[in-house]
């Protein structure tokens, strides 16, 4: 209040109302202030803002009047450059209108009838002051491609409902594409806007039957602030289904979460868990929306905790590698050829931790890359001890996240580990899954051609399983392609199945790529995959993974069948 009083003495403020003790009030309020001016219709207004434009800090508009509402105002200023950045607050008895005066570029409205007196100068002194520090008009812009807010403004405004409109009690839905990166790159930009805006303009379609307001933060990130819905697995199959309508060839899939409504819970806070929700059905094609709730509270506190105890996780080997090994199955009985370095947790309180809980998590923030290096470097120590303890050379597999894939010193890292321990580069195979190469950037297909010149062998990891075409094996340089488990599962009873990984297994020969199938679990499985011709099977039916004691099993075995 003082502030007001002090700094914004010489503002200007227009007030315009048809009703003269509406006006009479307000000025009582402001003119201690403020340099008041007055209108008492839409048409007189415009005449006021357009005669003082450069002197006016703000404008009080009252919304039902006689000749020209307030609606019409706000929509010839917003056509006129010169004068559609002048704030404006609404003055309104009616909660419908107060929203679609903020679609129309007002920044705030005040409810009739006039509140404290108190309140109403604070309202008056942070609008002007907001946008004579530039922030609201910076802010003030649509997305250009989808028409919706831009992420600074859309917060802005529904901190400002939530704070004012405590009445209102809005969700929060956030939604995203799923994997849009590989969608953008194998179908080009163009169809990747093409798909944000028809996702924006059924939102705005929502918007025009629902209160609420929505913007879209940076690519594929949309956000919802809206009056709570009865079923909101039938709002996400309305956008999807608009997304389906854009190609027949290519499958959209819109991942949707929501945070409902929660007392003294801001905005900001109310979408970081809605978008918590969202990045858990990451991938889940089956349940591509989730609510967030109890259940996903504990999870984001278990989260937490383990994102904590990482580096001491490290430090105390609490992180052991297993091994899954890969057979030969074109020779008779199946040898042991190779194998998977997979990381487990041992947590000295939760017990044992599967990578699928915790890598995820990792490979959101980079510290995935602290786990793969440990997770390597014991793998090339065990592959050097077991070349001692048996004469023999056991080459393995480890995982590559994305991120490490775009860290620049990769291959001096790589090399490192390889001399450290003796081995040479064939011995330690590098897995990189299928979505991370869809990218198909330079950077990515350098760098993996300098790798294989080096002499490591790279498997394409999860082949099949995101958006991938048969045509990326030819320009992504690949020594070993792995078939997704999920074509392994089902090949007993899917024709459909049976064919791609025949056909995959075609291409495959075609180009000189070997073939690792992952998954197998049945002998009908492996048999399949033998007659068509896959040269390696990784899977349960031949083992699970193993700590190191029990994997030396496997290899003992096999020893015994070459000298027998
Ligand atoms: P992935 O690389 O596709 O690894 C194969 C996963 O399938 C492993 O799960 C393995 O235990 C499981 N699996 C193997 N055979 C069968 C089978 O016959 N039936 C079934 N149902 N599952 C089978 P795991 O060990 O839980 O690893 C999950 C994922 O975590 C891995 O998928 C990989 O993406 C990631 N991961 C594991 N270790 C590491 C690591 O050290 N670094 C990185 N970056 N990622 C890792
Ligand atoms: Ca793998
Ligand atoms: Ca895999």
């Amino acid at each position: 209040m003082i502030k007001a009083k002090q700094i914004q003495r010489s503002s200007m403020v227009l007030v315009v109302d048809d009703q003269e003790s509406n006006r009479d009030v307000l000025g009582m309020i402001l003119e201690d202030s403020y340099q008041v001016i007055y209108a008492c219709d839409g048409k007189e207004a415009l005449v006021q803002i357009r005669e003082h434009a450069e002197e006016l800090s703000l404008v009080m508009l009252d919304l039902v009047m006689p000749e020209m509402s307030g609606f019409e105002v706000l929509e010839a200023m917003r056509a006129d450059e010169r004068i559609k950045g002048i704030p404006v607050i609404v003055l309104t008895a009616e909660k419908d209108a107060e929203l679609k005066a903020l679609n129309l570029g007002a920044l705030d409205f005040i409810a009739k009838p006039f509140d404290m007196h108190e309140v109403i100068l604070a309202r008056v002194a942070r609008i002007i002051e907001l946008s004579e520090g530039k922030h609201l008009i910076s802010a003030a812009e649509h997305d250009e491609l989808t028409g919706l807010y831009t992420q600074n403004f859309f917060f802005e405004y529904a901190n400002r409902l939530y704070m004012y409109h405590k009445e209102l009690r809005f969700d929060a839905v956030s939604m995203n594409i799923e994997q849009f990166h590989s969608l953008n790159a194998m179908n080009g930009r163009e169809f990747g806007d093409e798909v944000l805006k028809v996702l924006g303009d059924e939102i705005r379609h929502f918007l025009s039957e629902n209160r609420g307001i929505a913007c879209r933060a940076e690519s594929d990130h949309f956000s919802i602030y809206c009056e709570p819905q009865a079923d909101y697995a039938a709002l996400r199959e309305r956008f999807q289904k608009r997304l389906d309508g854009i190609s027949s060839k290519v499958n959209i899939l819109l991942r949707m979460g929501v945070n409902p409504w929660q007392e003294e819970v801001d905005p900001v806070l109310l979408f970081d868990r809605a978008s918590t929700a969202c990045d858990m059905v990451r991938g889940d094609y089956r349940r591509p929306l989730m609510i967030y709730d109890e259940d996903l509270r504990k999870k984001e506190t278990l989260n937490r905790r383990l994102l904590n105890d990482l580096s001491d996780a490290i430090k105390t080997h609490q992180l052991k590698v297993y091994f899954q090994p890969k057979y030969d199955v074109q020779s008779d009985p199946p040898r042991l050829n190779s194998a998977e370095a997979l990381v487990r947790w041992i947590h000295p309180e939760l017990g044992f931790i599967s990578p699928g809980d915790f890598i995820p998590l990792l490979e959101g923030n980079g510290l995935i890359s602290e786990v793969d290096d440990y997770v390597w470097q014991e793998t090339a120590k065990q592959i050097a001890k077991w070349k001692e303890k048996y004469g023999i050379t056991l080459p393995v597999s480890v995982n590559l996240s994305r991120v490490d894939v775009f860290d620049r010193d990769l291959k001096n890292w790589l090399k490192s580990i390889v001399e450290a321990n003796g081995l040479s580069f064939g011995d330690l195979k590098l897995e990189i899954t299928e979505t991370a190469c869809a990218e198909n950037s330079k950077w990515l297909l350098d760098t993996i051609a300098e790798l294989r010149d080096m002499g490591f062998e790279i498997e394409m990891d999860d082949f099949g399983s995101g958006y991938s075409s048969l045509n990326m094996l030819s320009t992504m340089p690949t020594d070993v392609l792995k078939i997704d488990m999920k074509f392994v599962r089902n090949i007993e009873e899917s024709e459909t199945d049976r064919r791609l990984v025949k056909l995959i297994l075609d291409v495959a020969r075609d180009l000189h790529i070997k073939t690792v199938a992952e998954g197998a679990e049945t002998e009908g499985q492996v048999d399949l995959l033998r007659n068509y011709g896959v040269d390696l099977v990784q899977g349960y039916y031949f083992s699970r993974p193993l700590p190191p004691e029990d994997f030396e099993r496997l290899i003992e075995r096999e020893i015994a069948t070459k000298r027998g």
